[in-house]
């Protein structure tokens, strides 16, 4: 299948990899919009979070709980920090493979653009 974050989890793209396991990875979006951007990803491909039944119930929680740890080690429970699953072309979404966008180091407006 010719999906980049695919490739990125089996290390056929390189990237900044920052936390990773059997069943997950963290790594540095290479576009960042805030000092701090990092990419969620499960392993597995799955469209968006609309095809979240397909992971085990495990890994969903495996992954919020990466996220969590992420954030703390990267001190961006201190200031505040943002977690984003676009879905869908409304909300932008560009890569068809389920990331949540985790976001620190500034100050993060309400309601989003
Ligand atoms: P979205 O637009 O919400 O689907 O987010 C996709 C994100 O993937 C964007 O923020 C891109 O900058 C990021 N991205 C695309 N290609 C790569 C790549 N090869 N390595 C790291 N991040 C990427
Ligand atoms: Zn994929």
């Amino acid at each position: 299948m010719d999906c980049i974050f695919c490739k990125i989890a089996n290390k056929e793209i390189k990237s900044e990899i920052i936390f990773e396991d059997d069943e997950i990875m963290i790594f540095k979006d290479v576009n960042p919009v805030a000092p701090l951007h990092l990419l969620a990803i499960p392993k597995k491909h799955v469209e968006s979070i609309l095809e979240i039944d397909k992971l085990e119930d495990d890994l969903t929680v495996k992954i919020l709980k990466a996220i969590s740890d992420i954030a703390k080690e990267m001190n961006m429970d201190k200031e505040g920090f943002r977690v984003v699953t676009n879905t869908g072309e409304g909300a932008g979404q560009s890569v068809k493979h389920l990331h949540f966008h985790i976001l620190g180091g500034r100050k993060f407006n309400w309601p989003p653009g």
